[in-house]
Formats: C-alpha cells, sequence, structure tokens
C-alpha cells in the first residue's frame, strides 16, 4: 500500500474475524494514525490481527471536534485510517463528517470494499436486488411516522437496521403503513454462529418473533410497494 496522504475508511468484519481482507490488514499496519469508534472494541480486533499501535478515538460525541485536526494532520502527509466497531464506516457509524470535511479541503479519501451488513441481506433477501434504499436507523420517536407514511409509497426495495427490541413494533408498523402482506426478510447474526434469515410477509414474521424474543444484530429487508 502506497504511503500517500490520505484518509483511508477501512470496514472491518460484522460477525466473523475472517471477512477481514487482506488490504484491510495491510491498511491498518501501516497507517500513521487509526483512529477508531471504540477502542476498547478495535483493540481486541488489531490484538488477533498481531498489529501493535495505539488507537485514537473517533466517536459520535468527538467527530464534531476533531475533524479539523485530523484534516490538519492529514495534511501534514499523515495516512490515516479510520475504522468503526463493525462493518464500513460512516455506514450507520461515524465517518461523514470527516470524509466531508477532507473532501472540503481536497484531501483524498479511499474506501476499501469490505464487510457490511446491508448487503449480504439485500442479497439473501430474495426481494429485488437492482434498486434498493437504504434507510438505516428508523428515528425511534420523533418522525418515526412521518418517514413511514413517506416510505409506503417507495416502490424499490428498502433496507432497515432495527435493534432485536424494536424487529416486532417495526413489523407491525410496516403491516400497518405498507400492508399485511407486503413481503420481507429479517436478517440475524449475519456470518455469526447464530445467523438467521427468515422471509415471509411482515405480519408472518411479527408473528413469528413475538413468540421468539429475538436476540442479536438485525437488518430488515421489505418489498417496495407494486
Ligand atoms: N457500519 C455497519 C455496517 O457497515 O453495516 C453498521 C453499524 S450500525 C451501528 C449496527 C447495525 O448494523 C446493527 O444494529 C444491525 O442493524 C446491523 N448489523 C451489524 N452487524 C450485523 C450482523 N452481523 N447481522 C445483522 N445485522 C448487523
Amino acid at each position: 500500500m502506497d504511503n500517500e496522504a490520505r484518509l483511508i475508511l477501512v470496514p472491518t468484519p460484522i460477525g466473523n474475524l475472517q471477512d477481514i481482507t487482506y488490504r484491510a490488514v495491510e491498511a491498518l499496519k501501516t497507517a500513521d494514525i487509526i483512529l477508531a469508534e471504540d477502542t476498547r472494541v478495535s483493540s481486541k480486533l488489531l490484538k488477533h490481527l498481531e498489529i501493535d499501535k495505539r488507537l485514537s478515538a473517533h466517536h459520535k460525541f468527538n467527530e464534531h471536534k476533531t475533524a479539523t485536526s485530523i484534516v490538519s494532520k492529514i495534511e501534514q502527509g499523515n495516512v490515516v485510517a479510520l475504522i468503526s466497531d463493525a462493518g464500513t464506516p460512516a455506514i450507520s457509524d461515524p465517518g461523514f463528517l470527516l470524509v466531508r470535511a477532507c473532501v472540503e479541503k481536497n484531501i483524498k479519501v479511499e474506501c476499501l470494499p469490505g464487510p457490511t451488513a446491508l448487503i449480504p441481506a439485500l442479497a439473501v433477501s430474495g426481494l429485488p436486488t437492482d434498486k434498493f434504499v437504504f434507510e438505516g436507523f428508523l428515528p425511534q420517536k420523533k418522525g418515526r411516522q412521518t418517514r413511514l407514511k413517506l416510505l409506503a409509497e417507495e416502490p424499490r426495495t428498502m433496507i432497515f437496521y432495527e435493534s432485536p427490541y424494536r424487529l416486532v413494533k417495526a413489523l407491525g408498523q410496516f403491516a400497518e403503513y405498507f400492508g399485511a402482506n407486503r413481503k420481507a426478510c429479517v436478517c440475524r447474526e449475519l456470518s455469526k454462529m447464530f445467523e438467521e434469515v427468515k422471509r415471509g410477509t411482515v405480519t408472518e414474521l411479527g408473528e413469528y418473533y413475538t413468540e421468539r424474543q429475538p436476540k442479536g444484530e438485525i437488518v430488515i429487508v421489505v418489498e417496495g410497494k407494486a
């Protein structure tokens, strides 16, 4: 990997440590500075990869403040790698503000291809993959209903991140706003030992998870409006 000063977004595994790429390992080994969302989480990954480097914290509570100083470190010639707890940085994770700050200063930004939860979920769903929208997390309270009303008209396949505690509520709301027979796919614990992919209508899936309290990490893929 060359040492041209830049920001590199480095995707990390979403469950299975074997999903780290050769290029990601190389980028972490050679970066001058590694920024991590949670240094405790990422230090375990670095230990596993036998990379002995100090991590600097870059998370949603400090990313507004630190962008300027990171930009100046890259301007001084450093290669800065950014990782989040899992998956691709800037995808429902810190990163966007830093990328934007770099773009504004004409600093080179690179994102290595790699793990992210939304793409395997979409690919395995059995729902159309030619056009899709990534909605990330729905607002928990304010704005949730407005978003759902708007999405009721969405013709493309929709992808949501959701916590296990709100899965049944979300499926119930999809039935209410999108129709009881709308098809969906719930992907739980992708790439992990207890991976589960469940397909059905939003009503069937709601019933299934009402009987079995879900655990772990979840992506919901929902068919668009016909
Ligand atoms: N940056 C990550 C990415 O590229 O996918 C997303 C981070 S976001 C804070 C975490 C959410 O991603 C989880 O709540 C879940 O919705 C989804 N997720 C992450 N890992 C997952 C997995 N192994 N299986 C299913 N969903 C996962």
